[in-house]
């Protein structure tokens, strides 16, 4: 067992998982932000649930200015709401129901009308989906009803587990299978307006097919966005069609809240370890979200199982961890991401290993796919400091970074959308770079000078330069070159 970290090459100082914090009320000062990009957070979340344009425009509009400031590229991942069945509202704001009584779900009940007999629902069409003997949970499972009978848009149920409800919470029916439409009026504004905010990341909530995901990017394209797409996987449905979601999005979130409600919670660790592994072998992204800090929100140190949680995440390969209400609207949102970077930096020390055999026995389609193939496996087995990836899309730098290596992997790139569109690839750090000559000894000397002062790379370190013949288009990477840090051909 080897403990002493300072022995270890500085490579391994780098933190390659990535981490993604929800702004909300608790970051809304420039102190709280400023916090926020000097621990280093790589993507924020706007949560479209919970927030409107003009809060979201003034965060973003700080954020941009303030890592601009500092140096630090940081992403935007827009989360729109989706079609969250929830229970109309009560009188009196809450009931209190009773194991054993019944409690209706009335879909023709106005939505302010609730009391502790009945309450109304924001699906009109839930009647038709449900029969007796199902199962209901409200409240993320708070409180549970059993269906004994659906007649005329009026489901009757008996709780089976009471408690105090409070008016608009959550419905999910035991094991999936509620047919409400994926895309709701106000998403399609959301995302409008996510366009009009620049947005790099469009989350989309409830997904059942790749259809709902191909419908989200159509909406996006359309309106100007250009952007990655994320499936939050969070039905069951979404379970059974996972391979085609993964052909149609960017990236996958794994939203352990309403998965864990439909599926069970003891289903959820299981699932998460297999999602991860499908979105990695489609060379897709995995993000692991929902309550990885949870007790954060009220205490300045996570609990040991907290700390495990996202240390297992980082273990099962994930590529970024997630904090929600942590940092949105909990008391110490700051330390949250700083209690996360130490449990991430502490696992990736114990996995990164200089090996893998992701894509070795499947035959490439495309040259740049090859180089980066080819730049992480003479990485991997040469003593290499950092890779330099010119990059103008991301893409060779999404493919590298599948890899499990633990030797930093530099986008360099003059487009600030990139930039900011690598912030989610684990492993991957953006880095502007001016391409001021086409020389290819000019080209490969100001890469060299950005790692520099980046700090990455010393005097006599090796270095992997991936770039295509005509630097400044898409797609052409077609060679990877090893230099050697002080050592470079001077330019003419
Ligand atoms: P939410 O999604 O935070 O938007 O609910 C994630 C989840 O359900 O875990
Ligand atoms: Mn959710």
């Amino acid at each position: 067992m080897e403990l002493n970290t300072e022995a270890r090459d500085r490579k391994t100082i780098f933190r390659h998982t990535k981490i993604i914090a929800t702004l909300g009320p608790a970051t809304d000062s420039e102190q709280i932000m400023a916090g926020l990009i000097d621990v280093g957070i790589d993507l924020v979340r706007l949560n479209f649930s919970h927030s409107t344009y003009e809060e979201n425009a003034w965060r973003i509009e700080t954020l941009r200015r303030l890592s601009k400031e500092k140096h630090h590229e940081v992403g935007v991942l827009g989360d729109l709401q989706g079609a969250k069945i929830r229970i109309g509202a009560f009188r009196d704001k809450r009931v209190h129901l009773d194991a054993g009584t019944t409690f209706c779900i009335d879909t023709n009940l106005p939505l302010d009308q609730g009391d502790e007999t009945a309450v109304g629902t924001t699906y009109k069409g839930l009647a038709k989906d449900l029969g007796a003997g199902d199962h209901l949970l409200i409240d993320d499972g708070r409180i549970v009803l059993r269906v004994t009978e659906v007649a005329e848009g009026k489901i009757h149920n008996e709780v089976v587990t009471g408690g105090e409800l409070l008016s608009s919470k959550g419905i999910n029916r035991q094991g999936g299978g509620l047919a409400v439409a994926t895309l709701t009026d106000k998403d399609r504004q959301d995302i409008l307006d996510a366009v009009k905010l620049d947005i790099d990341y469009l989350a989309v909530s409830f997904p059942r097919s790749a259809e709902d995901v191909r419908q989200a990017r159509e909406l996006f394209v359309k309106a100007g966005g250009r952007g990655g797409i994320i499936a939050k996987i969070e039905r069951t449905e979404a379970l059974d069609t996972i391979d085609e979601i993964l052909d149609e999005c960017d990236a996958i979130m794994i939203g352990r809240g309403d998965l864990g409600v439909e599926i069970g919670d003891a289903e959820v660790p299981g699932v998460q370890k297999l999602l991860i592994d499908r979105a990695h072998e489609k060379n897709r992204i995995a993000i692991t979200a929902t309550q990885m800090m949870e007790s954060m929100t009220y205490s300045p140190i996570p609990t040991r199982a907290e700390v495990s949680d996202v240390a297992n995440a980082v273990l099962d390969g994930t590529d970024a961890v997630m904090l929600s209400g942590e940092t949105a609207v909990g008391e110490y949102p700051v330390q949250s991401v700083k209690a996360m970077h130490r449990t991430c930096l502490a696992s990736e020390r114990r996995i990164l290993k200089t090996g893998s055999d992701h894509r070795m026995y499947s035959r490439f389609e495309r040259v740049d796919e090859a180089i980066a193939m080819a730049t992480m496996y003479t990485a991997n087995y040469l003593n290499v400091a950092a890779i330099a990836a010119l990059t103008e899309s991301g893409s060779t730098a999404l493919w590298m970074s599948r890899i499990s290596s633990e030797i930093p992997i530099y986008a360099l790139t003059q487009h600030e959308k990139t930039l900011r569109r690598v912030t989610l690839y684990k492993g991957v750090y953006p880095a502007p770079m001016e391409i001021l000559s086409r020389s290819h000894a000019e080209v490969n000397k100001n890469a060299i000078d950005v790692l520099l002062r980046c700090g990455v790379v010393q005097e006599n370190d090796l270095v992997i330069i991936t770039k295509g013949d005509l630097i400044g288009v898409d797609g052409g990477t077609n060679a990877l070159k090893i230099v050697r840090v002080g050592h470079l051909i001077e330019p003419e």
